[in-house]
C-alpha cells in the first residue's frame, strides 16, 4: 500500500494562494480504503522535506515539490503569456430560451481563458438556487452542491447531517446508497465534507452515464433524506446509547462521535480548533462545526431535523457543473428537482456574520491530552493568531497575501520558517500560514515542542522576525524563486487525483458562499500581472512591508494560544465521560433498561440486515459493457544512454518535463538504513561548499517547479529480494532541462553534510513529525509493523517510517552531539553506496519533441555519474518477530489491524482478489466496524506485490471485537450469496480503482512503478478479464486463502492503555505491550 504520513484526513484546497483550514469534516477518512485502488501497493516513506505546517496535501499527489508547498495548490494550467494568445474556443450553449423553458435565467457568462472553459452563471426562477455551469474539454466532470450550515453550538449538527443525508433518500430508499456508489460506480471522486460554515456533497466521474447516476443519487440525498425520517440514522452516524446488556455499562456509540473524539486526541488539532474558535468568539466560528464529544450528546433528534429544514433547501444552495457533457442536459436534471420546491428565506437566515476585530490582542492557556512518557516540559505549543481584515479583501491584495505567505513560509528557506526552526526553541512549526477559506482571512504561526521557559521566547522571537521583515524586505532572489514557483504552478495545473474541476469549484465557492462574484477567484491571470508589474516597478519592499505592518503588526485582532501537556487529561475526560453514562444508567428504571437494551438490539439488527435486493436495484449502475475491455496503455519506450535504462513517455504535458532517475539500495549497509530519510533531506537542506542552502532552495525555485527525494521499497511477487531504491524526482519547463539535471546533479553530488546544527533540526522536527503520525495515522503504523513481521520490504520501510524508525530517532537525537563526525561520515557512504550508472535507471515523461531536446542535458547528467557504487551487493533479510502487539499512545479511540500472507498458502494472485478485497471492505467491514462498531472506518488491504493481505480499523471504539470481526471474514465469504447485479457492481467498482483517471505525470509515474515491481501490459490486460469474469465462486475459493490470517496472521494495535489493559485481562496477555507516546 502506498503509505505516506503527509496524507491527512484532512480536505484540501480552495483558492489560488492561500493554504486552507483543516477543520473541515468528511464522510470518508482520506485514511480508510475505501476510495483507494488495489495494485498499487507500493510503500514510500514521506517525502522528508515535508513539513509539520497546517498544510495538507492532496490526497494522492505524490511528490511535495521542495519549492511550493502549500501555496498555489491549483491552478489553471495557462501562464501569463498563453492567455494572451488562447483563442477562445466554442462550447455548446444553452439559449436564453432553452433556460427560461427549464425555469432558469441566464445571469452571467464569462470564457474564463485561466481554465479554457466558458463558465454561465444561472439562477433558478422560483427558487433563487444558483448554478455555475462551466464547459471545457475536461472529461473529469464534476458535480458538487453547496449549502451554507452555520451551525450555533459545538453538538455536530452540519457534520451529523452530512453523514446522515448520504444514508438513504426517496427515491433510493436503502440503507447507504452512497456505499452502494462506492461499490459499483467509476466516480473519480465521491465524498462529502462540512466545512465550519458550509457542507459540500462533490462526485465526479469520466462516464456520462456513471457521472449522472452520481448527481441524481446525491440531489436525491441532499433534499429528500430518510434520515429526517428515521432516528435510527441519527443514532448510528450521531450518537446513541449503547446498552446490549442490562447488567453492563451504558457506552456512547456513533461514527461521528468517534471520528471527533480520534480528532480530539490529536494535539495539533486541538489547537487549530481553539485558535478558529478564539479568533471569531462572535460568529459561527465561535463554535465546532465537527462536534466537539463533549457536547455532542446535547444535540437531539429534533434540532438535528430542523436543521435539514431550514437550511437544505434550493434557495439556500448554490450547485457547480464543470467538464465536457451537455450543459443542457444539467439543467434538465436540476429542474427537476429544483421546481419541487418554492423559494424560503433560507439565504438570509443562513447568512455568516462578520467578526469584528478587538481592539486589544489577547491571550489563551489551554492543556492537551498527553502521554506520561517524555519530557513533559518540552511538550508545550504556542501559536499566534491574527484575523487579518472585516472586510473581504481584493484579488490582487489576497495574491500579495498568498506571495507573502511563500515569502516567509513557503519552503525551508523562507526567512520566518527558518529563524524559527533554528532557533532551536521548539521542534516543528504548527498552524502556520495564510487561510482564506472563510468569511475574514486569518494568518498563523507557531511551534510545537517547545520547553515552558521558552514559550514566550518564541512569541518575542515571531514578532521580532515579522518586524524584521517588513523593515528589510526579502532577497531578490527570494521574491523570484516564489513567483516561478507560482507561475510554475499556474501552468502545470497539478491537482494529483484531486479532479480539477473540483479544486476550481472549491475556489470558487469560497467567495460565492458569501454571496461574492463566483467567477473572480478564476480569473488570476490580471492580478497576477499587476502585482508582477508592481514589484518591478516599486520593488518587492514596497509592496510586501506595508501588508505586513497593516494585516499583521499593526493589527490588534491578535490571540496568542498556548497549549501545555497534561498527562492526566485523556483518563480525566474517560472519567468524566464515564461517571455521565453512570448517572444516566443510575437514572433509568429496570424497565428503562431493559428498552435500552432492546433498542441497542433493535438498532443492531437494523444495521446488519442486508437490503433487499429490489432496494438495491434502484441504485442506478454501468453493465459490463459500459466498460473498456483494455486497461489504460501509457506509450513507453525503453531506451539505453551510455549504459542507464532510460523509459520515456510521450504525453502532451503542456511543455513541461517530468524525470525521475532511479538509484538502487542493493549496496546499502544495513545498519545505514534508518538514517536514509535524513540522508535524503540532507540532499535538499543541507547545501554545497559554494552555495549554501538558502541559496540551492532559491536556485530550484528559480529553475525549476521542484526536485525531491525519498526512498520506495516494495516486494516484488515471485522474488525474494525486494525492490528498494531512491528516487529523485523533478519537474521543470522543456527549456530548462539542463537547470533541472544541473541541480539534480549538484544535490547528489556536491552537498556536504556538514551542517551538524541543521542536521539537529532535522532530527527533532522528524521526531514530532512521526509522533503526530502515531496519533492521527495510528492505522498506518499498525499496518507498518505487521508489514515487517511478515516480509522484507516492509522491514524496510518500518525502519525508514514506523515505530523502529520513531525509536531510532530518539536515540540518534541523543548521538548527534556525540558523535557528529561518525554520524556525517555515514551520510557520505550511503551517498557512495547508492550514486552510480550501475543499476540506474531514468524515467522521463514529456512530448516527443521535449523528450528528443533534453537528451543532451540527461547525457551530461549521466556521464558525472560513476560506474559502480562502492561496497559490494548486501542481502537484505530483515524481519520483526512474528507476534501480536499492542503499542500504547494517549488516545480516545484506537486502531486495529490484522495481518497474514495468503500467498503462503499456496494461493496463486488472481484478479478476482481485487474485487474480493474491496467488497470485503464495503459489506463485511463497513457494516461491522463502521456501522454497528461505530469506527470511522475499517478497512482491508491486499498488496499483491508480497501477498499480505491486511484488516485495518480507525478511530475505532473497540478492539477486541474488531479482530473477532476479522476472524469472521472467511464464514463470511463461505456464507456469501451474491446475484449478479451486485457482483456486476463490485466488478465495475475495482475497474474504476484499477484505472482510475491519471494526470499526465502520474501515467510516467506509474509506468515506471510498474517497470520495477515487473508488472507487464500483458500481466495487467490478463488481471483486468480476471477482474471482468469474478464468479461468485472465487469468493468462495478466497475464503481458504483468507483463513491464514485468522489462523496465523499477527495483530497490532494503536491504542489507550485502558484498552489494552482491558484486552490482555480479557484474553490472557494477548498483546505485547509497547510504549510509544
Ligand atoms: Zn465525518
Amino acid at each position: 500500500m502506498l503509505r505516506t504520513a503527509s496524507c491527512s484526513a484532512s480536505l484540501t484546497s480552495a483558492s489560488p494562494f492561500f493554504r486552507h483550514f483543516p477543520l473541515s469534516y468528511s464522510s470518508l477518512s482520506s485514511s480508510t480504503g475505501a476510495l483507494r485502488a488495489p495494485g498499487r501497493n507500493l510503500r514510500r516513506v514521506a517525502s522528508p522535506a515535508s513539513t509539520g505546517r497546517r498544510v495538507f496535501l492532496r490526497r494522492g499527489l505524490r511528490v511535495p515539490s521542495t519549492a511550493g508547498r502549500g501555496v498555489n495548490r491549483q491552478l489553471s494550467r495557462l501562464s501569463v503569456r498563453a492567455v494572451a494568445t488562447q483563442p477562445a474556443p466554442s462550447y455548446p450553449d444553452v439559449g436564453q430560451d432553452e433556460a427560461e423553458k427549464l425555469g432558469f435565467e441566464k445571469v452571467s457568462e464569462e470564457f474564463i481563458s485561466e481554465c479554457k472553459s466558458k463558465a454561465t452563471l444561472f439562477k433558478h426562477k422560483k427558487t433563487g438556487c444558483e448554478v455555475m455551469s462551466v464547459s471545457n474539454e475536461d472529461e473529469n466532470k464534476v458535480f458538487g452542491i453547496v449549502l451554507r450550515t452555520p451551525p450555533k453550538d459545538s453538538t455536530g449538527i452540519p457534520h451529523i447531517l452530512e453523514h446522515s443525508v448520504l444514508c438513504g433518500s426517496r427515491k433510493y430508499p436503502l440503507k447507504e446508497p452512497f456505499v452502494e456508489l462506492l461499490k459499483g460506480s467509476l466516480h473519480t471522486f465521491l465524498n462529502a465534507f462540512t466545512y465550519p460554515d458550509r457542507t459540500c456533497y462533490p462526485v465526479a466521474s469520466t462516464n456520462t452515464k456513471d457521472f449522472y447516476n452520481l448527481v441524481d443519487v446525491y440531489l436525491d440525498a441532499v433534499f429528500f433524506p430518510k434520515c429526517v425520517d428515521d432516528v435510527h440514522t441519527f443514532q448510528q452516524e450521531g450518537w446513541h446509547y449503547e446498552l446490549n446488556d442490562p447488567s453492563e455499562d451504558i457506552s456512547y456509540k456513533g461514527v461521528v462521535f468517534n471520528e471527533m473524539k480520534g480528532v480530539y486526541s490529536q494535539p495539533d488539532n486541538i489547537l487549530g480548533r481553539i485558535a478558529q474558535q478564539a479568533i471569531s468568539p462572535d460568529n459561527t466560528y465561535g463554535v465546532d462545526s465537527g462536534g466537539d464529544p463533549k457536547d455532542i450528546p446535547n444535540l437531539t433528534f429534533e434540532e438535528f431535523k430542523e436543521f435539514h429544514r431550514k437550511y437544505y433547501h434550493p434557495s439556500n444552495a448554490r450547485i457547480w457543473f464543470y467538464g465536457d457533457d451537455d450543459p443542457l442536459q444539467r439543467l434538465r436534471i436540476l429542474s427537476e428537482y429544483l421546481d419541487m420546491f418554492e423559494a424560503s428565506p433560507s439565504r438570509d437566515t443562513s447568512k455568516i456574520e462578520t467578526q469584528k476585530l478587538f481592539s486589544e490582542p489577547i491571550r489563551i492557556v489551554e492543556k492537551y491530552p498527553a502521554g506520561r512518557d517524555g519530557d513533559l516540559k518540552k511538550k508545550n505549543m504556542v501559536c499566534i493568531n491574527w484575523l487579518l481584515s472585516e472586510k473581504p479583501l481584493d484579488l490582487e491584495t489576497q495574491l500579495a497575501l498568498g506571495f507573502l505567505d511563500h515569502l516567509m513560509l513557503g519552503t525551508p528557506a523562507s526567512p520566518l520558517r527558518k529563524i524559527l526552526l533554528e532557533s532551536g526553541l521548539g521542534e516543528a512549526l504548527v498552524s502556520s500560514g495564510m487561510s482564506d477559506e472563510l468569511l475574514q482571512p486569518q494568518f498563523s504561526v507557531g511551534m510545537k515542542g517547545v520547553s515552558e521557559d521558552n514559550v514566550q521566547k518564541v512569541e518575542e522571537l515571531i514578532m521580532s522576525t515579522l518586524k524584521k521583515l517588513a523593515e528589510e524586505g526579502f532577497e531578490s532572489d527570494a521574491v523570484e524563486a516564489s513567483m516561478n514557483t507560482i507561475e510554475f504552478s499556474l501552468r502545470e495545473n497539478n491537482t494529483g487525483s484531486f479532479p480539477r474541476g473540483l479544486s476550481l469549484m472549491l475556489q470558487s465557492i469560497a467567495k460565492w458562499i458569501y454571496d461574492m462574484d463566483p467567477f473572480e477567484p478564476l480569473k488570476y491571470t490580471e492580478p497576477l500581472k499587476a502585482l508582477k508589474a508592481r514589484i518591478a516597478e516599486e520593488g518587492s519592499k514596497a509592496v510586501f512591508s506595508p501588508l505586513i505592518e497593516q494585516f499583521i503588526l499593526n493589527n490588534s485582532h491578535r490571540v496568542t494560544i498556548e497549549m501545555q501537556p497534561d498527562p492526566e487529561k485523556a483518563s480525566q475526560e474517560e472519567a468524566e465521560e464515564k461517571s455521565i453514562l453512570e448517572k444516566v444508567k443510575a437514572g433509568m428504571t429496570e424497565e428503562d433498561l431493559a428498552e435500552l437494551a432492546r433498542a441497542t438490539e433493535e438498532l443492531r439488527l437494523k444495521q446488519e440486515t442486508p437490503d433487499p435486493p429490489e432496494a438495491l436495484r434502484c441504485v442506478p449502475s454501468l453493465n459490463l459493457s459500459d466498460i473498456p475491455k483494455e486497461p489504460t496503455y501509457v506509450p513507453t519506450e525503453v531506451g539505453d544512454i551510455n549504459g542507464v535504462k532510460v523509459l520515456r513517455h510521450d504525453l502532451f504535458t503542456n511543455d513541461i518535463v517530468y524525470a525521475e532517475v532511479v538509484f538502487d539500495m542493493g549496496s546499502l549497509k544495513h545498519e545505514l538504513l534508518p538514517l536514509v530519510p535524513l540522508f535524503c533531506q540532507s540532499l535538499l537542506e543541507m547545501g554545497t561548499k559554494d552555495l549554501s542552502f538558502v541559496q540551492l532552495n532559491q536556485l530550484i525555485g528559480r529553475k525549476t517547479g521542484g526536485i525531491s527525494v525519498y526512498p520506495l521499497t516494495s516486494s516484488v511477487r515471485g522474488k525474494d529480494e525486494p525492490c528498494s531504491k531512491i528516487i529523485v524526482r523533478g519537474k521543470s519547463m522543456a527549456g530548462r532541462a539542463d537547470d533541472l539535471f544541473n541541480l539534480m546533479n549538484c544535490l547528489l553530488q556536491e552537498v556536504q553534510f556538514t551542517d551538524h546544527q541543521r542536521f539537529k533540526q532535522f532530527v527533532s522536527q522528524s521526531i514530532a513529525r512521526m509522533e503526530n503520525r502515531l496519533r492521527g495515522s495510528g492505522h498506518g503504523v499498525a499496518a507498518a509493523r505487521m508489514d515487517a513481521m511478515l516480509n522484507i520490504a516492509g522491514w524496510m520501510s518500518e525502519q525508514m517510517g514506523g515505530l523502529s524508525y520513531l525509536e531510532f530517532l530518539r536515540t540518534l537525537e541523543k548521538k548527534v552531539d556525540e558523535d557528529w563526525e561518525g554520524i556525517s561520515s555515514s551520510l557520505e557512504e550511503i551517498r557512495r553506496s547508492l550514486l552510480a550508472k550501475n543499476g540506474c535507471i531514468v524515467n522521463m515523461t514529456a512530448d516527443g519533441k521535449s523528450l528528443s531536446n533534453i537528451e543532451k542535458s540527461l547525457e551530461k547528467f549521466l556521464d558525472l555519474l560513476p560506474e559502480n557504487p562502492s561496497g559490494g551487493l548486501v542481502t537484505w533479510d530483515g524481519r520483526l518477530p512474528l507476534r501480536n502487539e499492542a503499542i500504547v499512545i494517549p488516545t480516545q479511540v484506537n486502531y486495529v489491524g490484522k495481518a497474514g500472507n495468503i500467498y503462503s498458502t499456496g494461493y496463486e494472485l488472481d484478479g478476482s482478489a481485487y474485487v474480493i478485497s474491496k467488497h470485503i471492505s464495503n459489506t463485511w467491514l463497513w457494516d461491522r466496524v463502521r456501522v454497528s462498531g461505530g469506527a470511522y472506518g475499517g478497512f482491508c488491504d491486499f498488496d499483491s506485490h508480497s501477498g499480505v493481505f491486511s484488516f485495518l480499523s480507525y478511530r475505532d471504539p473497540n478492539l477486541l471485537k474488531t479482530l473477532d470481526i476479522y476472524d469472521g471474514t472467511g464464514d463470511f465469504l463461505r456464507g456469501l450469496d451474491v446475484d449478479q447485479e451486485t457482483l456486476t457492481k463490485a466488478i465495475i467498482g475495482t475497474i474504476g480503482d484499477v484505472g482510475s483517471y491519471q494526470l499526465p505525470d502520474a501515467k510516467g509515474y506509474s509506468s515506471l512503478m510498474r517497470h520495477l515491481l515487473g508488472v507487464t501490459d500483458e500481466e495487467r490486460l490478463r488481471k483486468r478479464e480476471e477482474i471482468l469474469t469474478t464468479s461468485l465462486k472465487d469468493f468462495k475459493d478466497f475464503a481458504e486463502a483468507i483463513d491464514v490470517v485468522r489462523d496465523n496472521g499477527v495483530a497490532v494495535a494503536v491504542a489507550s492503555a485502558e484498552d489494552i489493559d482491558a484486552a490482555n485481562n480479557a484474553r490472557s496477555n494477548f498483546f505485547e505491550v509497547k510504549k510509544a507516546l
